[in-house]
């Protein structure tokens, strides 16, 4: 057993029964490094760059489901679009429209997350929740994307009651328009620092890169 395969069973150990997904985050990673973990059963993995996720895409076996989680810029996504599985961080109408243009050519149906801004910080990329009305009304007129939820990222900080209010506040409008989207069961916000604290918020799926494979240099 090698220190990745440990500290990933360990997390999913931690995670049993509490019906959150583990999305090991792999950016920056030699492919040797995944392979460690899908020699242990893992068949999801989280990536930030698009040639990066192709490149390890081909390299890697084929049933994996493999997560897009960084910015997208709408010239990329004919790239990742014959494969990717879920795609995290769609932050505007345009974006969203691109990716159903893409699925329909590859005859596929997209799955995709909102990505809503949260964070206290500047740089954090994502919608305001006021925005969100507008991307939902496109729906019906794009068969081709299944939007199942929201991802987050909280603020990066030691002050815990701030990432806690920024989850608490992603959770509710989750809740609130889970009640009008029949697709809708992926709540995605937590990662290496701030995880069980997400899971305890109501998270459904934790993306988490450092904890597991280190830091990334
Ligand atoms: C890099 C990244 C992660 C993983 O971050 P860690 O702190 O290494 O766990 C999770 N989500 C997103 C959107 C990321 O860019």
């Amino acid at each position: 057993m090698t220190e990745i395969q440990q500290r990933y069973l360990d997390m999913l150990a931690q995670l049993r029964g509490k019906g959150v997904t583990l999305v090991p985050v792999s950016k920056l990673k030699p492919v040797s490094d995944l392979q460690e973990l899908y020699d242990v059963g893992c068949r999801i993995f989280g990536e930030n760059y698009v040639q990066e996720l192709t490149e390890k895409h081909e390299q890697m076996p084929k049933d994996i489901e493999w997560h897009l989680l960084g910015h997208l810029q709408r010239n990329k996504v004919k790239y990742i679009a014959p494969f990717v599985s879920l795609i995290h961080s769609v932050d505007s109408p345009r974006l969203l429209q691109e990716i159903d243009k893409q699925a329909a050519k590859n005859n596929r149906i997209i799955d995709c997350l909102l990505q809503l801004f949260i964070a206290e910080e500047d740089s954090k990329t994502g919608m305001d929740a006021e925005e969100l009305p507008e991307i939902l009304l496109l729906l019906p007129e794009l068969p081709n994307v299944r939007v199942r939820g929201l991802m987050g990222i909280g603020t990066f900080t030691d002050d815990i009651s701030v990432t806690m209010r920024e989850f608490q506040q992603l959770k509710r409008i989750y809740d609130e328009i889970r009640q009008t989207q029949v697709n809708w069961d992926v709540l995605s916000m937590g990662m290496s620092g701030d995880w069980q604290l997400a899971v305890e918020k109501g998270s459904s799926m934790v993306r988490v890169g450092t904890s597991i494979f280190g830091v990334r240099v």
